[in-house]
């Protein structure tokens, strides 16, 4: 018996990801707005389960439970150092490398947790809920204080945003969410939406741009 527990234990015969996914809230002021939402004084984050990567343009299901599913295009950092209580000062040395994620987010169980004042992971955290696409070495990237990024839908712009205008910096997010989490190398940082999120229905396609590069191109089924 015990050997049959061992074939079939897929922890052991599969390798499975350690990471986590943190995300920021409300860090750019004209999105607060739109949410109705206060401008925080201090960051705003949630964490989503590795069981929430939706990797290599794949396509994204939409899930059963939710009838108002929203896009939310941000600039993720990926973690490339194990660290705590990490100093705003040395943040910049903990993220190598940048990508684009969309933090899928089901609008309408958002709503209703944040009326309850419960905790947003069942609109937040479900499976495949975090799309992310290749990762860029930041050297190639310039000034990461001046990136901008843009999301089509069905090649309709939708979202436009630009890193110069996040209310908390890289550096001071890694200092301020390692002050409470630890992170690990492959941990990935969302690092907040700009305004205009809104809705996705079965068909579309969603695009997204760092810069000029084409980085995400998958549909919604
Ligand atoms: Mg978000």
């Amino acid at each position: 018996m015990w050997l049959w527990s061992y074939c079939v234990n897929p922890l052991i015969l599969i390798r499975i990801p350690i990471m986590k996914i943190i995300c920021i809230g409300r860090n750019y002021s004209e999105h607060a707005k739109e949410m109705n939402s206060p401008v925080p004084d201090v960051p705003v984050f949630f964490i989503k389960p590795d069981t929430a990567l939706l990797r290599n343009n794949n396509a994204f299901y939409y899930p059963s439970f939710t009838n108002d599913l929203h896009y939310e295009l941000e600039v993720v950092l990926k973690i490339c150092r194990l660290g705590k209580s990490i100093s705003e000062r040395f943040a910049n040395r903990y993220y190598s490398e940048v990508g684009l994620g969309i933090d899928f987010t089901a609008r309408d169980l958002q709503k209703t947790c944040k009326e309850k004042g419960l905790p947003w992971e069942i609109a937040k955290a479900f499976d495949y809920s975090a799309a992310v696409s290749p990762f860029i070495p930041k050297e190639e990237l310039g000034d990461l204080t001046n990136l901008e990024f843009r999301l089509e839908k069905n090649g309709v712009v939708v979202q436009r945003g630009n890193t110069a205008d996040m209310l908390f910096s890289f550096d001071k997010l890694i200092s301020y969410v390692s002050g409470y989490v630890s992170f690990r190398i492959g941990d990935l940082l969302f690092t907040g939406t700009p305004a205009g999120v809104g809705s996705v229905v079965i068909g579309d396609r969603l695009t997204a741009y760092l810069g000029d590069r084409l980085m995400l191109d998958f549909l919604i089924r």
